[in-house]
């Protein structure tokens, strides 16, 4: 709804108000309170529309405030993850750096093996020289040669052959050493590169957790931004909401200013009516005593006698239900009207002058007319139910004694009879302001 629509109403409500003092015509003053109504009908659905569009928004907002929860919880689950994935990273880092200083010390002690080896390989090198070039052989010859005995050759022999194959195992062991420390120098650079290939893919899976955790804090503040927007909304709705609640009881106080003027308008009639019949009364009574008793003219269409004073009883007939406490089909109730009971047509007239406020079938009270009256200074309300037909339609201005309808068998009643209900203010459905109408009308 914009404010084009508001203006709208309010100024069909203006002119439907500013029409009303030129009422000449009281059928058409009843159709201003009906147009005061249906504005206010109108008012009132677009505000029933506007208060549904209101929670609507308020489930969107609570929703959108649920779906933040979420991805705070998920972003708070991604910073979990980043850390440990950063304290991973760090452990692998130094452990790398230990693998790396392993390595080197590695590196360190095969260099030295391998000096060591290159100087002993020197060094047999040179003996085996000394031996062949300087006569080495003579000498371990004349070592052998000078054996005195075989048994002291074999013992030469085999003390030269121990200088040989002692300085061979020594070698050999060396080599050892030397393919040792290679071997583990493999293992270790390859540990370290195992070590630097998890560091990577934990990198990577740090990287991945931050993008995700980026997406994530845009897609909350998307959020943010959207529920500031629906709370804005909101807000709108329950102005529109609040200054149509303020119309509609703005036009409620006019249909009730409308109905007391209206009210108004029909007791001034009937003082004008009296002071006429007044009249009339005088001029004939001034007739009769000049020419000699001509009878009244008949008005016999009323067949129902109207009783003088400001009250009638609304039909001819027996009174078969009073007011008060009574026992209809094996149950106890309380009966809020008063039942009159009659065959063939029977008339039914108001019982006091008012303004009919409504005129319509219900399945309960059948062919129905409600009429208040206003009778010095104080409101009344009378219902006359069950009718076979109606003659008079809502807002119709009736004196008392003025035919409504017929007796009827309508709505929720066994026989023809009239249910007339008296009330001492308006009607209302638990009928509180229903009283004996015998207080008021002589049956
Ligand atoms: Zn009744």
């Amino acid at each position: 709804m914009n404010k084009k629509y508001f203006m709208s109403i309010a100024i069909a409500a203006a002119l439907t108000i500013g029409s009303l003092p030129t009422l000449a015509n009281p059928a058409s003053a009843h159709s201003s309170v009906d147009d005061l109504k249906k504005k206010q009908d109108e008012v009132s659905s677009k505000k029933d529309q506007i208060n549904g569009e209101i929670n609507e928004k308020k489930s969107e907002i609570n929703a959108n405030i649920n779906k933040q929860q979420d991805i705070k919880a998920k972003i708070a689950e991604f910073d979990a993850k980043i850390r440990d994935t950063e304290s991973k990273i760090a452990e692998k880092a130094k452990e790398i750096e230990q693998t790396t200083a392993e390595i080197e010390k590695l590196k360190v002690e095969i260099k030295e093996l391998e000096d060591k080896i290159k100087e002993r390989n020197e060094l047999l090198k040179e003996r085996a020289r000394a031996i062949q070039e300087k006569g080495g052989s003579a000498n371990y010859l004349d070592v052998l040669l000078g054996a005195d005995s075989f048994g002291d050759f074999i013992n030469r022999m085999t003390a030269v052959n121990t200088i040989v194959s002692a300085d061979k195992k020594i070698m050999d062991e060396q080599k050892r050493d030397q393919e040792k420390l290679e071997k583990k120098k493999e293992e270790v650079e390859s540990k370290l590169a195992q070590l630097e290939n998890d560091k990577a893919s934990l990198e990577t899976l740090k990287k991945d957790l931050n993008s995700e955790k980026a997406q994530k804090a845009e897609l909350f503040k998307q959020l943010e931004k959207q529920q500031a927007s629906l709370e804005k909304e909101k807000v709108n709705l329950e102005k529109e909401s609040s200054e149509l609640a303020k119309m509609e009881q703005q036009i409620g106080g006019e249909i009730q200013a409308e109905q007391a003027r209206l009210a108004e308008l029909a007791r001034q009639r009937e003082l004008e009516k009296k002071r006429q019949a007044e009249a009339a009364a005088a001029a004939a009574k001034q007739a009769s005593a000049s020419s000699s008793g001509g009878s009244a003219s008949a008005s016999a269409a009323v067949t129902t006698p109207v009783s003088s004073g400001t009250w009638t009883r609304p039909a001819s007939g027996s009174i078969t239900t009073e007011y008060g406490w009574d026992v209809l089909n094996g149950e106890s109730r309380y009966h809020y009207g008063t039942d009159i009971a009659a065959g063939g047509s029977v008339p039914i007239v108001a019982a006091a002058d008012g303004y009919v406020i409504k005129s319509h079938y219900s399945s309960s009270y059948g062919n129905v007319v409600y009429i208040t009256h206003s009778i010095n200074g104080k409101t009344f309300t009378t219902v006359y139910a069950h009718m076979s037909s109606s003659l008079v339609g809502t807002g119709t201005p009736v004196d008392k004694g003025q035919r409504i309808g017929y007796m009827g068998n309508t709505g929720y009643s066994f026989g023809q009879h009239l249910h007339f209900e008296l009330h001492a203010g308006s009607w209302n459905a638990s009928k509180s302001n229903s009283v004996n109408p015998r207080r008021y009308i002589n049956f």
